[in-house]
């Protein structure tokens, strides 16, 4: 099964043999500048679009879409072929409209506070299902552009590292999206963070770190016993080096755990020489791990005690909680959440629901150009 967004302009060339050449950058452009699925191509010859139709098959099946924040957020559950389901969240802002995309269906890595975590690993996805995760969101968001893409849903992009890369690549030349828009968010696979740097890609790094000293993180996020905090700053380091850019740390507030006075000062170590940017979120509830996230006082709190020691912090507003679509609420339905969803059976037309109560008007379908 190969998507259109699994395609190379190499690939569009190859599959229109005969065609002259001015048809491929017409498909191209339909593809990544007018983002249109290949049914919807219909300044194409009928005989173009049979051939691409025949060769190429969507990557990605929406069988649920919700909202809140009245609109501005909409999470999708798309199921991909073999079975295995990802999410994806579009959040509106005034000034940007940002996607979450899902980089694997589920994750190994483990972390106790993470639903993705809890609920294990299926498979990495491919390039093209990445990418199409982002283009549907596009669709939807029109006339608003889509600006910006973060890879901080399912997953750990860094181990899937060659799709990752090349999404990013693709998105950034392909769609014009600028680097910088782009965020890598990692669990702190050091290795392949250092490899990320050599690329020349100058997309933006999140590091999530959430606990400054290795016996809680170690708790947290198993991975920590493979990649300890000297091990990871030497690889932020050299990210910083490289780049020349500043990592943003993430750091999700949980009651007790991270956010004392010990914790203010291990974390202002840890993040004053990499001049690293904290991004502050109180803990999501998920159902696998029991302590709260932090009262707002408290986040609070620590966003002026991390100024005091002179460290730039910023309180980020959670979107989506009310419909599990919130940092570390996604999950693979397949494991977790079947009885929960409302799945239509068409193809390509989701149960529209609105947590609010009202069925959303199906006025902007997810795949409509
Ligand atoms: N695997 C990558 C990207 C996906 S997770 C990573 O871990 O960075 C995206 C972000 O959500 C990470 O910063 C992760 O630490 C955070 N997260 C996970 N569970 C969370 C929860 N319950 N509450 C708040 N943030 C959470
Ligand atoms: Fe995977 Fe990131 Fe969740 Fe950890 S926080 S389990 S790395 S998705």
């Amino acid at each position: 099964m190969t998507s259109p967004y699994d395609l190379t302009r190499e690939d569009v060339a190859t599959l229109l043999e005969g065609e002259p050449r001015y048809r491929v950058d017409q498909v191209w452009r339909a593809l990544w500048e007018e983002n249109r699925p290949v049914a919807a191509m219909t300044t194409l010859p009928r005989a173009v679009r049979q051939r691409l139709d025949d060769a190429l098959t969507p990557a990605l099946r929406a069988v649920n879409e919700v909202a809140s924040d009245l609109g501005a957020t909409r999470k999708w559950v798309f199921e991909l072929s073999g079975g295995a389901t990802v999410e994806t969240v579009l959040m509106t802002y005034d000034d940007r409209v940002t996607v979450c995309v899902s980089s694997q269906a589920g994750c190994a890595m483990g972390c106790s506070f993470c639903a993705t975590g809890q609920a294990g690993f299926t498979r990495s996805l491919r390039v093209g299902e990445v990418l199409e995760q982002v283009m549907v969101a596009a669709r939807v968001a029109a006339p608003r552009r889509l600006s910006h893409v973060v890879f901080m849903g399912m997953g750990e992009p860094l181990a899937n590292y060659a799709v990752t890369v090349e999404a990013l690549r693709r998105l950034h030349e392909n769609r014009g999206l600028s680097a910088r828009h782009l965020t890598v968010s990692t669990v702190g696979v050091a290795p392949a963070i250092e490899r990320l740097a050599d690329e020349g890609l100058a997309v933006t790094l999140a590091l999530s770190l959430h606990a400054a000293n290795d016996d809680t993180r170690s708790e947290l996020i198993p991975l920590n016993q493979r990649y300890p905090l000297a091990r990871l700053s030497a690889a932020l380091a050299y990210w910083n080096e490289r780049t020349s850019r500043r990592v943003s740390l993430e750091w999700a507030l949980i009651d007790g755990v991270n956010d004392t006075e010990q914790s203010l000062d291990e974390l202002a170590a840890f993040a004053t020489p990499l001049r690293a940017h904290v991004n502050l979120i109180p803990l999501n509830p998920t159902p696998g791990y029991l302590t709260r996230g932090s009262p707002p006082a408290r986040v609070a709190a620590f966003r002026d005690g991390l100024a005091r020691r002179g460290v730039n912090a910023t309180v980020r507003r959670t979107r989506g909680r009310s419909i599990d679509a919130a940092c570390g609420q996604l999950v693979n339905v397949t494991h977790a959440r079947r009885g929960r969803l409302r799945v239509d059976d068409g193809v390509n037309s989701p149960a529209r629901v609105d947590v609010d109560g009202g069925l959303l008007g199906r006025t902007r379908g997810p795949t409509a150009p």
